[in-house]
C-alpha cells in the first residue's frame, strides 16, 4: 500500500468511527492499554500441545453445541442454520495432522446472505469455534455489520466461547478446556503483538494527524521504538476495524466471563446484549456496567484478568504427546 491510499484509509476509518458518538476514537488510547494488559498479563503463559485435544469428528461438536445451547437455554437453532446452508463446517485434517490445521472461523455475507464457516480439524476447539461464530451470526443486522456492533461483537463472541469452555470442562472435557483456554490467550497475543503497532500508528494520526517518520520520532521521541516496523504493520493491515474490535474483546471478554462467574451477568443480559449491540453504545456499556472505562477507569478490568489467570493456572495440563 502506498503512503497516499494508506492515509485515505487511515481517514475513512476515523470517519467511519466517529459516524456516532466519539467513544472508542476519543479513548483510542484507552483500547491501547487494554491491549498492553491484556499483553503483559498472559504473555508466560505455557503454549499447549494441540495434539492433545480430543478427536471427536463434526456431528458430535455439533451434538455437543446444540446440547450447551439446550442446557443454557439459548435461542438459537443450529439444526436449522445447518440445514439451510447458513453453516458450513469444514474438516481440513485427521487428528494426527491437528497441528497443521487451519483452526478458525469467518463470518460473513455472501450474495445478500449470513454465511458462518467453520474450519477445524474435528477435535473439540471446532465446537468452541462454531459458538463464536454463532455468536456472530446472532448479532448481526440483516444487511450488514453496524459500527455499534462492530465495537461489541468480539467481545460476545470470545465471552460466548470461554462459557461453551466450562460446558465441555463439565462434560468429560477437562483437559480439552485447559488447552482451549491457554491457546486462546495466547493466540490472542500473537494478534496483539502486531496491533499494538497499529494502534499506535492510529494513535499518532488522530492527535498530528501525520504518519510521516518525522511526526513519529517527535511524538514517540522517549521511546526506543522504530517508524519503519511501524508503518510496515499499518500498510499490511487490510481491516483497520477488524483488529479494533479484537483488541476490545480480548480484555472485555474476559472481565465479562469474570462478571458472569460471580453472577454479575446472565445469560439473559447476553441475549439482551446481542440486540443492544445495534441499537445503542450507551445502552450496551449500561448492560456490561463498563461505564468506568471511558473514564479511564480500568481497575476492574484489569481485576479480572488477573483473576481469570490465577483461575487457570491452577489446572494442570496433562501432555499425552
Ligand atoms: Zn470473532
Amino acid at each position: 500500500m502506498q503512503i497516499k491510499d494508506l492515509y485515505k484509509e487511515v481517514d475513512e476509518y476515523i470517519a467511519i468511527i466517529t459516524e456516532y458518538p466519539n467513544i472508542f476514537y476519543d479513548n483510542m488510547e484507552i483500547i491501547y492499554r487494554l491491549a498492553l494488559m491484556h499483553y503483559n498479563i498472559y504473555n508466560e503463559i505455557e503454549d499447549p500441545n494441540l495434539n492433545d485435544l480430543t478427536y471427536v469428528g463434526i456431528l458430535k461438536n455439533i451434538d455437543l453445541v446444540k446440547d450447551y445451547y439446550k442446557k443454557n437455554n439459548i435461542n438459537v437453532d443450529v439444526d436449522k442454520i445447518i440445514s439451510n446452508g447458513t453453516i458450513e463446517m469444514i474438516n481440513h485434517s485427521a487428528e494426527d495432522e491437528c497441528e497443521h490445521a487451519t483452526i478458525g472461523g469467518v463470518n460473513n455475507y455472501i450474495n445478500g446472505h449470513k454465511s458462518v464457516r467453520v474450519e477445524g480439524n474435528g477435535t473439540t476447539m471446532d465446537g468452541a469455534i462454531l459458538v463464536h461464530e454463532i455468536s456472530h451470526y446472532r448479532n448481526q443486522p440483516d444487511t450488514r455489520r453496524s459500527q455499534i456492533n462492530n465495537l461489541f461483537t468480539e467481545a460476545i463472541a470470545y465471552l460466548e466461547e470461554l462459557l461453551y469452555v466450562d460446558y465441555l470442562e463439565e462434560n468429560g472435557y477437562k483437559n480439552d478446556a485447559k488447552i482451549i483456554r491457554r491457546f486462546n490467550l495466547n493466540l490472542s497475543n500473537r494478534f496483539i503483538e502486531d496491533y499494538y503497532k497499529l494502534l499506535k500508528m492510529l494513535i499518532l494520526y488522530k492527535n498530528t494527524r501525520d504518519i510521516s517518520k518525522e511526526s513519529f520520532e517527535k511524538y514517540y521521541s522517549d521511546e526506543n521504538t522504530k517508524y519503519e516496523d511501524y508503518i510496515k504493520e499499518l500498510t499490511n493491515y487490510t481491516s483497520l476495524h477488524a483488529a479494533c474490535w479484537d483488541i476490545f474483546g480480548f480484555a472485555i471478554s474476559i472481565y465479562l466471563y469474570m462478571e458472569y462467574k460471580k453472577n454479575k451477568l446472565s445469560q439473559k443480559t447476553i441475549d439482551k446484549l446481542h440486540i443492544a449491540i445495534n441499537r445503542s453504545l450507551n445502552e450496551s456499556i449500561m448492560l456490561t456496567n463498563l461505564e468506568g472505562i471511558f473514564y479511564n477507569d480500568l481497575e476492574d478490568i484489569f481485576n479480572s484478568l488477573i483473576e481469570y489467570k490465577e483461575m487457570i493456572e491452577t489446572k494442570e495440563l496433562v501432555k499425552k504427546h
